[in-house]
């Protein structure tokens, strides 16, 4: 089982049938698809959520509806209420970076859930009251209230980066040896002199420079070979204009 299946997004009350869209693609975006909604209102624009889900039509269409937000975390450990406002124990308010190993903590084996209010008036104290935890995203301080979908995004990937599932792509190429990189660099010396690029104690110069640019990162065998493959091809190009020039001096 995968730990971000334990995670549960609630909205209470939301607005916007367009957040509650952006809302899906952000948990979708974190690996999170349990969504319910608390008491849906009649006004709310589907069509917008629809369209705003993008790639995440299914989380929208296994939504779960509740009549209260108590039903909603019923079956939750962890109930951690999002707030943008200071006051009614907001002062002891998490971030969602010191948040999230406390959820997966919990989330190994229990269902957790991250409850965020309406657009226009947050969550009411008493909903606050059934919470567990406090989390109030960082900001600026100018402006402390965030765009609902937004502050499900924050929340969501401070989970999923620290529920560790991400695999970044790894480099596939073979790392140059040491043999092909001293065919490089021996080309590139070979080059800087025909060319006339420097000569003398600024060539050795230019290749303690040069072998320093080059094994800063990690050099592979197709890097090595473009390089190889410039150097030769400089060479060349040089060769044929000598060649010209030969010829319009005889
Ligand atoms: N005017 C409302 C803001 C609601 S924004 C108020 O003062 O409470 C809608 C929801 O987004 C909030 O209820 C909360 O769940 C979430 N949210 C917005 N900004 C946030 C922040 N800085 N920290 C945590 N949650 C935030």
């Amino acid at each position: 089982m995968n730990i971000l299946d334990n995670i549960r997004v609630v909205l209470v009350e939301p607005i916007f049938g367009g957040n509650i869209g952006s809302v899906c693609r952000a948990i979708n975006n974190n690996g999170i698809s349990d969504l319910a909604i608390v008491n849906p209102r009649p006004t709310i624009d589907w069509e917008d959520a629809r369209r705003l889900t993008c790639n995440a039509k299914a989380q929208l269409e296994a939504r779960k509806e509740f009549q209260t937000l108590e039903e909603a975390v019923a079956d939750c450990t962890v109930v951690a209420g999002t707030s943008a406002r200071t006051g009614f124990y907001r002062d002891t308010a998490y971030s969602p970076r010191e948040f999230a190993p406390i959820a997966l903590e919990s989330a190994a084996d229990r269902k957790i859930a991250l409850v965020f209010g309406r657009e226009d008036k947050g969550l009411f104290n008493e909903e606050l009251a059934l919470c567990t935890h406090i989390i109030q995203i960082p900001s600026s301080g100018l402006y402390t209230s965030l765009n609902l979908a937004q502050a499900v995004m924050v929340c969501c990937y401070e989970m999923f980066v620290a529920a560790d599932v991400f695999e970044p792509a790894e480099e596939k190429a073979e790392e140059a040896s040491s043999e092909l990189r001293e065919r490089m660099f021996a080309l590139w010396r070979e080059m800087m002199i025909k060319t006339e690029f420097t000569h003398g104690q600024k060539l050795d110069h230019m290749m303690m420079g040069l072998r320093r640019i080059f094994t800063r990162g990690k050099l592979t065998v197709p890097d090595a070979k473009i390089l190889m493959g410039l150097a030769k091809q400089s060479l060349w190009v040089k060769q044929q204009w000598d060649k010209a020039e030969r010829k319009n001096n005889d």
